[in-house]
């Protein structure tokens, strides 16, 4: 059989040991501790889990490995078409340890294209993990490593700004520096950066993945080798993801292509009506103009994504009226639900950022940001009409 696509590994992929285990439903081992009967066995699964082997025969203990979090790990690495995935408890944690795994060659600078989302741009820039860090637009990548470079990382489509980074420019740039890739609002349904040269693809499994707002959670795809690394940092770090997180993640990944195209073909339909609304200054969306000058959207993303930025005339004062005005659409952070979702950037998620680099990344005071959900198309354009007035 060819490789099955996308839609299919989606619903099937991760669940080889079902049929094994005799369950149809995928089983949530919340064990914390696993019994042993042999000591030279548990001996000998420690060593390999501790230096961040996938598997070993005993488990040990749930901190070096979960059974629920590795058959999800599975399945998001079919979707992304790594070796392996290595799962954490948020988005933060899972770049933290691409982090400190990418350090552990003893390199200390980090290549970072802004704007990017505002808590990585923090992290990289707070010091905590002693990071050498230079800022650059994606035309300054190659100018910006060094020798001592130990990752670049990018993210694309942006937030809050909706921008495609070339993935594929960025790989060669880095050249022989690991490139990581912030992919969240993409989802492995619509773009597969490993395939374009990205060493680790990063996911908030908070958004899309999980789907349904009621699970924090972090994912890198990457190769052996990387995921072996990143294991050994989860082993030390702790911040191994929940089994009943995965458990959730695991069953999101069965509707992740309807719940991405169904959304995206609705951001759509609003990134036109809003564009032509005389209250709104201009809409950030890919399939705008301007909006994708690299030519991005059919080359390295299958579409242009489910999640839009408008500008309202007025600021802050119109930004925060309109979201009052709204019915329907819930006003709040995070992404990639069922239900669509409005956020002020200036004022919330990018707040972290200096008023200077959020001006120069184009997040101003009346840009709102829309995570287009799963209701009617009509449903939504009629509530965002009726408060943009
Ligand atoms: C939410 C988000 C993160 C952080 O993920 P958490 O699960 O909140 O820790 C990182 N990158 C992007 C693009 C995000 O949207």
């Amino acid at each position: 059989m060819k490789s099955p696509s996308l839609e299919t590994l989606a619903v099937h992929a991760g669940r080889n040991d079902l049929a094994e285990l005799g369950v149809h439903a995928l089983p949530i081992d919340l064990s914390t501790t696993y019994p042993f009967t042999d000591l030279q066995e548990a001996v000998d699964s420690l060593d390999a889990l501790v230096a961040g082997e996938a598997t070993a025969s005993n488990p040990i203990y749930a901190r070096l490995h979960n059974p629920t979090v590795a058959r999800f790990e599975k399945g998001l690495a079919a979707l992304e078409g790594t070796d392996g995935a290595v799962a954490f408890g948020s988005g933060m944690a899972a770049l933290t340890a691409c982090f400190l795994a990418a350090r552990a060659e003893g390199k200390n600078h980090i290549v970072g294209v802004r704007p990017m989302y505002a808590t990585t741009d923090k992290l990289i820039s707070s010091g905590y993990l002693g990071f050498d860090a230079t800022w650059t637009n994606a035309e300054g990548i190659a100018e910006a490593v060094r020798p001592d470079t130990a990752l670049v990382l990018i993210e694309t489509p942006v937030n809050p700004t909706i921008e495609l980074q070339d993935i594929a420019a960025a790989a060669k740039a880095a050249g022989e520096v690991p490139l990581c890739v912030d992919s969240t609002f993409a989802s492995p349904v619509l773009q597969r950066p490993a395939a374009l040269g990205a060493t680790l693809v990063m996911h908030s499994g908070t958004k899309f993945l999980g789907g349904h707002g009621d699970v924090m959670a972090g994912v890198v795809a990457c190769s052996d080798a990387w995921a072996k690394r990143l294991r050994e940092v989860r082993v030390f770090t702790g911040a191994i993801l929940h089994p009943l997180a995965a458990y959730l993640l695991h069953r999101g990944l069965t509707t992740l292509p309807l719940r991405v195209l169904r959304s995206q073909e609705t951001a759509g339909i609003l990134a036109e009506r809003l564009n032509a609304h005389p209250s709104v200054e201009q809409v950030l969306y890919p399939t705008m103009e301007g909006g994708d000058p690299h030519g991005l959207v059919g080359r390295q993303m299958d579409g242009p994504g489910p999640m839009l930025s408008f500008e309202v005339k007025g600021g802050f004062e119109s930004a925060g009226r309109l979201m009052r005005g709204l019915k329907l659409i819930t006003p709040a952070v995070s992404l990639g639900s069922v239900d669509t979702l409005i956020q002020h950037p200036a004022g919330l998620t990018q707040r972290m950022v200096s008023e200077k680099a959020r001006a120069a990344g184009g997040v101003s005071a009346g840009l709102l940001r829309v995570s287009v959900g799963l209701e009617a198309p009509n449903d939504l354009w009629t509530d965002l009409e009726q408060t943009l007035g």
